[in-house]
């Protein structure tokens, strides 16, 4: 029967040094980096970079994760590219997003080639970057965070983010309910699947993540040439049924990993020595998570739906431009305002405000029946 290996190692802070040695602990575990990338071969390091935050907001990977895994590839070839489409940005706001998480930085020192996700090639009807076809492999560095609608955000969504630019809210729309979101992440996850995966789990986010939640120290780098194996060990991590988690459910569905941790291998520290207590889920997932017959038929009364607290916006025009749906409007005082008639609950908005300004709040029904 096959396995899958994942690798989990402490690391405490961001320290150039200490990150360094544990990714390559993490790496050297699984067999070292000459066994995912090739000589002199064309390599795509792949962040998340949700949105222009700095790294101590703990929204995106961290660059010295990325510094870390870099280094690791260098001896073997020079041909290092890195790059993500952060959710929301046009293709012209995007070195904001590279210059404020420290990406640019980072890969000016390394010597690394960053890259605007610009050009597209269809892939079974996703525009996907074009780069993801023109390199020989890929290793994804996701970052540990929860998510509104998937409950954890990890490996496998990680790649979403080679669909290019605003083409990804579409996706939203197309696939609104978790398990139809996962459908596709899943699709997009095949067909771009990293050779390798390095979770930057130093800090990581709980609560109303991927953009808003509080961040939590985790003090961990979890690595996996199987992408669903790395995010149902994290699940175990942080107190989640790996088969809760409808990217895991529907990857092993489709032989895309191993999520059934009976079958994975794990080396460096044991899942239940590492175990994050009382680490707090998405609100939001709480309703998604009910029976599906309840969910079908209440979904309309029990749910989260977002709104805009004024004071906080900063009028960006970030959750205006990604709504999916055209459920924002702006007003003539450049105030925003969200019709909820045509919200589709896809929490795009959320994810991307930069300035926490969207908060999701329970329905009547929520509230009566989470109390
Ligand atoms: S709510 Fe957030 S994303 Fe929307 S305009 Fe205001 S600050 Fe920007
Ligand atoms: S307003 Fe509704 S449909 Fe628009 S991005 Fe926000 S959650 Fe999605």
């Amino acid at each position: 029967m096959i396995r899958s290996s994942v690798s989990i190692v402490r690391c405490k802070t961001y320290k150039t040094k200490e990150v360094e040695l544990a990714v390559k602990r993490a790496v050297d575990l699984l067999g070292g980096m000459e066994k995912f990338v090739k000589a002199k071969s064309r390599v795509l390091i792949k962040p998340n970079l949700l949105s222009a935050r700095t790294p101590e907001e703990g929204v995106d990977t961290h660059p010295e994760v990325i510094r870390a895994v870099a280094r690791l590839v260098k001896p073997i070839t020079p041909h290092i590219f890195v790059g993500d489409s952060p959710g929301g940005w046009e293709l012209k706001e995007v070195d904001t997003v590279y210059e404020k998480s420290g990406t640019k930085k980072v890969c000016e020192e390394e010597g690394l080639q960053l890259v605007k996700f610009d050009k597209a090639t269809d892939m079974e009807g996703f525009p996907i970057a074009s780069i993801v076809k023109e390199v020989d492999s890929i290793i994804s560095i996701p970052k540990l965070k929860t998510h509104s609608i998937t409950t954890l955000t990890g490996a496998v969504k990680n790649m979403f983010g080679t669909v290019i630019g605003l083409a990804k809210a579409q996706c939203h729309l197309k696939a609104p309910m978790p398990d139809e979101l996962s459908r596709l992440l899943v699709k997009i996850f095949a067909l771009t699947k990293p050779t390798l995966s390095v979770m930057d789990g130093v800090v990581g986010m709980e609560g109303e993540g991927p953009g808003a939640g509080p961040l939590r120290d985790i003090g961990l780098v979890i690595a996996s040439q199987d992408a669903v194996a790395l995010d149902s060990v994290l699940a175990k991590i942080v107190g989640v049924n790996p088969s809760k988690v409808p990217t895991n459910l529907e990857a092993s569905k489709r032989n895309e990993g191993i999520s059934d941790l009976s079958r994975i291998d794990t080396f460096g520290e044991k899942p239940e020595d590492v175990r994050i207590k009382d680490f707090k889920l998405p609100k939001a997932s709480f309703v998604y998570n009910l029976p599906k017959p309840l969910l079908r038929l209440g979904l309309k009364n029990i749910r989260f739906h977002p709104d805009i607290n004024k004071d906080k916006c900063q009028r960006c025009e970030l959750c205006f431009k990604i709504c999916p749906n055209g459920a924002i409007k702006k007003l003539e005082n450049g105030v925003f305002e969200i019709n909820i008639k045509k919200c589709i609950y896809c929490f795009c908005c959320h994810e991307v405000c930069p300035h926490k300004a969207i908060a999701l709040k329970k329905s009547l029904m929520a509230r009566i029946i989470m109390r």
